[in-house]
C-alpha cells in the first residue's frame, strides 16, 4: 500500500495541514486538508473515504472536495463511518447552514457524497481492502481502523487516549507494517491531554508497551504551536521504531 500523508499535523497554520492520508490515491482516511492539499483531479479520483470521528480537523474538506468535484466523477465519494460522526456531520457541517448537504445535491438519487454505516468490530470489503473499525478513547464515538490489502496491513489511529481494543485486535492481524497514531501535546499539559482524551509523550511511552512488537509506529497530530518542544519531548521516548510526520507532503510504501 502506498499511503501519502497529504495532512499529518494536530492543527491548521501555513506549512502544517490537518489529517488526511490517501492509500494508492483512491481510499482516504479522514478529511481534514484533502481539499486544499492536492489537486482537484487528484480529489476526484477518491472513491472511499474512512472518518474516525467528527473533529473539525478531520473532516472539514469533506465540504470543499464536493464543491471542488461537483459534477466530476459520475459517482459520489463513498463515506464509511459509524451512525453518532455521520449523524455529526449531517447536522453540523453538510446541513444547508454551514454548507450545502451535499447528500442530496445534485439530487438525493445521484449524490455527491454518501454515507455508509459500518458496524466496529467487524470486517467490511470496500474493492481491495477489508477495513475493520475499532472503538477509540476520543469523544463522539471515535474510531481507528486496520485497513489490510494483499500481505499488508496498516494500523491506524488518530485521536485517541491511552486505549486498549485496537491494540488487541492489531496483534491478532497478520502482516501489520505500520501503525499510525498521536500524541498532541506535551508532557507539561498532561491535564489538557487526559481532558480533551489525547497523548503526550509520556502518555505514548507507555501506550507503545500494548501494540504489536517491532512494527514503526508513526506520529503525527503534533500541536504546531508546542513543535519543537514535543520533538525534544518524543525523543526521549527512546524507540527507535519511532518516525514523527513532519508537515510535509510525503510517502509511504507498504
Ligand atoms: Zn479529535
Ligand atoms: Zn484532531
Amino acid at each position: 500500500m502506498l499511503v501519502r500523508i497529504i495532512g499529518g499535523s494536530g492543527g491548521v497554520c501555513p506549512g502544517h495541514f490537518a489529517t488526511s492520508y490517501l492509500i494508492d490515491g483512491t481510499l482516504l482516511i479522514d478529511a481534514g486538508s484533502c481539499a486544499n492539499g492536492i489537486q482537484i483531479d487528484e480529489q476526484a479520483k477518491i472513491d472511499n473515504i474512512l472518518i474516525s470521528h467528527p473533529h473539525l480537523d478531520h473532516i472539514k474538506d469533506l465540504a470543499f472536495i464536493c464543491d471542488n468535484c461537483f459534477g466530476m466523477k459520475g459517482k459520489p465519494f463513498e463515506v464509511h463511518t459509524n451512525k453518532t460522526i455521520s449523524d455529526s456531520i449531517s447536522k453540523y457541517l453538510l446541513n444547508d447552514v454551514i454548507w450545502p448537504d451535499f447528500t442530496k445535491l445534485p439530487t438525493q438519487q445521484n449524490p455527491t457524497i454518501r454515507f455508509n454505516e459500518i458496524e466496529v468490530e467487524k470486517k467490511i470489503k470496500l474493492g481491495d481492502y477489508t477495513i475493520t473499525a475499532i472503538p477509540v478513547n476520543h469523544p463522539c464515538d471515535a474510531i481507528g481502523f486496520i485497513i489490510e490489502r494483499g500481505n499488508s496491513a496498516i494500523v491506524f489511529t488518530q485521536d485517541t487516549a491511552p486505549t486498549e481494543k485496537i491494540w488487541k485486535f492489531a496483534k491478532q492481524t497478520e502482516n501489520v507494517k505500520a501503525i499510525f497514531t498521536e500524541v498532541s501535546f506535551p508532557n507539561s499539559l498532561k491535564q489538557v491531554a487526559v481532558d480533551s482524551q489525547h497523548h503526550t509523550p509520556d502518555s505514548m511511552k507507555e501506550e507503545i508497551l500494548k501494540m504489536p512488537p517491532s512494527v514503526p509506529i508513526f506520529l503525527g497530530h503534533l500541536k504546531p504551536n508546542f513543535h519543537s518542544k514535543l520533538y525534544e519531548e518524543i525523543a526521549l521516548i527512546g524507540s527507535d521504531r519511532v518516525t514523527i510526520l513532519g508537515t510535509n507532503d510525503q510517502t509511504f510504501v507498504f
